[in-house]
């Protein structure tokens, strides 16, 4: 999950980019509405958290903007106005929803997966995703392997992820650590590598093909709910 982040006041900017790392998003933070529009012709994001008082161009003609050039990433308004008239007006402008300042940090990253997911799945929510013996629960990001709980860390929930919702497809490596991480922040070489031995490690050996060259995909759902003889290994949650 990459979110982009678009806020001038220093110390806001920094504690919501760390509170979003700490739940797991990588996070690229600008200051202003024209380098955010620049981040979005170059980078695609899941989220963006736009605060309304930008210098230069603002938060609101940056949404418009936006809108106009039908880009449709989820935006997650950052306001210091909390008058009701005002943010109806900017929902109706195409915002998905807003925070008031201040705001708790758990709350933005609880706001940003929301978004997110009614972006991915449209109405039905936070439904589970299944796949053969596996079966991903967002909204508690949990993860079973034949009805049994298998402890996941959050990179690797999100490698899983997004296997799960591109079953059918090969994903790179550069777009999985393109969800994961953000700009400057220090990736290992083998990073993804070791998220999928892990995942493959705790689910089954089978679960993830490597294509040379490629990337990753899931083994189709049929092969997995066979051959019961491999030992899943799961560590129970
Ligand atoms: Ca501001």
């Amino acid at each position: 999950m990459r979110v982009l982040l678009a806020e001038d006041d220093a110390m806001l900017g920094r504690a919501t980019c760390l509170g979003l790392m700490q739940s797991g998003y990588a996070v690229d933070w600008v200051t202003s509405a024209e380098q955010g529009l620049a981040a979005l012709d170059t980078q695609n994001y899941d989220c963006v958290l736009l605060d309304l008082g930008l210098p230069g161009m603002s938060g609101e003609e940056c949404l418009r903007v936006m809108r106009t050039q039908a880009r449709y990433t989820p935006v997650i308004i950052i306001t210091a106005r909390g008058h009701v008239e005002d943010r109806i007006q900017l929902l109706d402008e195409g915002a998905d929803d807003y925070l008031v300042k201040p705001f708790d940090l758990d709350e933005v990253a609880a706001r940003v997966r929301a978004v997110v997911r009614r972006a991915q799945v449209g109405d039905v929510g936070e439904e589970d995703v299944v796949h053969g013996p596996l079966t991903l629960q967002p909204a508690s990001r949990s993860v079973l392997w034949n009805g049994r709980h298998v402890a996941l860390t959050t990179k690797e929930f999100w490698v899983l992820e997004l296997l799960m919702r591109r079953r059918s497809r090969t994903v790179s490596r550069q777009q999985i650590e393109e969800a994961l991480y953000g700009w400057g922040e220090e990736i290992e070489s083998n990073a993804v590598q070791v998220h999928i031995h892990h995942l493959r490690r705790k689910l089954d050996p089978r679960l993830i093909i490597t294509t040379r060259g490629m990337g990753y995909q899931l083994a189709p759902a049929q092969m997995l709910n066979s051959d019961p003889g491999v030992q899943a290994g799961g560590e129970a949650a």
